[in-house]
């Protein structure tokens, strides 16, 4: 191994370990459903983005493997060779069904989905107005793009008025983006798109809303902007595939002009093989069930009301989350790692989310409750935190 990279790798290990910030990965042995096993030790899950189940739903598993039996496990090319199969075009008409748009374009992931279209759009003469806590797959998608990247204060409308009119007066930019998450996963909070599309009027911006935690929560099911009835305003309707539908991928819904473009233009469309036939099967038959009911959708919501009304009768701070997202919030960051390790002891699985991820001092468990947990498994919940928060005198 080359020397400098030894010791690149040594200081850096060393200073991450010293630091207390050193991630340890727990591998789950087994699906990672409303209860998970660990080290052999059986837990209540509430740490994965599976909202409604659908990650371990037996129907998908079984229309996946039908889709292998037929297809095979890959699709052999990118999709503008001939990786583009049947299965491809299907998802795609279903994904601008469900989002309401003309049409849509599949991704192999989220993350990858925000590289591929921001850069497609965006050049070194435009510019971005982006809100400060959005996701890290937002960030390098728009510094890929190499746009001038505007900060905004997170969900603050002043601040975004006075930044867009800035940078549409200045004269220094083609075109003028705002892109934001739907729903901020941290904190469970919802972007104010009624008023961000309405600044995007008065200025001619792009918008681009990121609702990877939001399809399959808000919306009755069909995400943010459907939720705001906002379907024939935002331009880009981006989302994942991988949290509330289950599976794994990305996509973009938007007009039939855009989604024409993309496909031509967005670099892992055209150089990254496309997704499995199993997972496109799966994911339309996901997207279908969602069409079908609302009935995982209020399942989702029931039980993310009991655990907030469980865990604020014993008086946790459970922040200003409008969604099932369940931040306890402890603060100070070695209590609250103390915190999720009892709760791991006591058969809870919820992990601590410290500084950097959120502000200095902010350090909380976040819970993500889904439509899969039991009353029981949710009321087990409360017991050891009560227990727990008492022990540590958070309560
Ligand atoms: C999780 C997430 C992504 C990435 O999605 P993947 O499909 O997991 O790659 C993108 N944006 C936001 C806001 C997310 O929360």
């Amino acid at each position: 191994m080359s020397k400098v990279l030894h010791q690149f790798l040594q200081d850096n290990l060393n200073d991450l370990k010293d630091k207390g910030l050193y991630n340890e990965i727990d591998p789950v042995e087994g699906p990672n459903g409303a209860m998970i096993t660990i080290g052999g030790k059986e837990l209540i899950n509430l740490s994965s983005n599976n909202y409604l189940g659908l990650a371990t739903n037996d129907h998908l598993k079984e229309v996946a493997k039908k889709a292998i039996d037929h297809y095979g496990v890959g699709a052999g090319a990118v999709r503008t060779i001939n990786g583009t199969l049947d299965v491809h075009v299907k998802l795609e008409e279903k994904l601008a069904e469900f989002k309401g748009t003309e049409a849509a374009i599949a991704y192999q992931s989220g993350f990858n989905c925000n590289m591929a279209a921001i850069s497609a759009v965006m050049d070194k003469n435009d510019a971005i107005l982006s809100d400060e806590l959005n996701h890290a797959s937002i960030i390098d998608g728009c510094r890929l793009s190499k746009a001038k990247i505007i900060r905004v204060k997170h969900s603050d409308m002043d601040d975004l008025r006075a930044k867009a009119k800035e940078a549409t007066e200045s004269g220094l930019y083609n075109k003028v983006m705002v892109i934001t998450d739907g729903v901020f996963s941290m904190d469970g909070d919802v972007a104010k798109l009624p008023e961000i599309v309405e600044i995007a009027k008065e200025f001619d911006l792009i918008t681009y809303v990121d609702d990877a935690h939001g399809s399959g929560v808000m919306g009755k099911g069909k995400g943010t902007v459907k939720h705001f009835g906002l379907e024939k305003e935002v331009d880009f309707q981006m989302g994942t595939l991988s949290k509330a539908i289950g599976v794994v991928g990305g996509y973009v819904a938007g007009t039939q002009d855009l989604i024409d473009l993309l496909k031509v233009r967005s670099r892992p469309f055209l150089f990254s093989t496309a997704l499995t036939p199993g997972d496109t099967v799966a994911i339309t038959e996901a997207l279908q069930i969602l069409l079908d009911s609302t009935e995982l959708h209020d399942k989702l919501w029931e039980n993310g009301d009991y655990l907030k009304a469980g865990l604020k009768k014993l008086g946790f701070d459970i922040g200003e989350s409008e969604t099932p997202i369940t931040p306890v919030i402890t603060g100070e960051e070695k209590l609250t790692q103390k915190f999720s390790k009892r709760l791991f002891e006591e058969g809870v699985y919820a992990k601590s989310i410290v500084f950097p991820t959120v502000p200095r001092g902010t350090g909380r468990v976040r819970n993500m409750p889904t439509a899969a947990h039991t009353k029981e498994q949710l009321d087990e919940a409360v017991k050891v935190y009560e227990k727990v928060g008492k022990e540590l005198g958070i309560i």
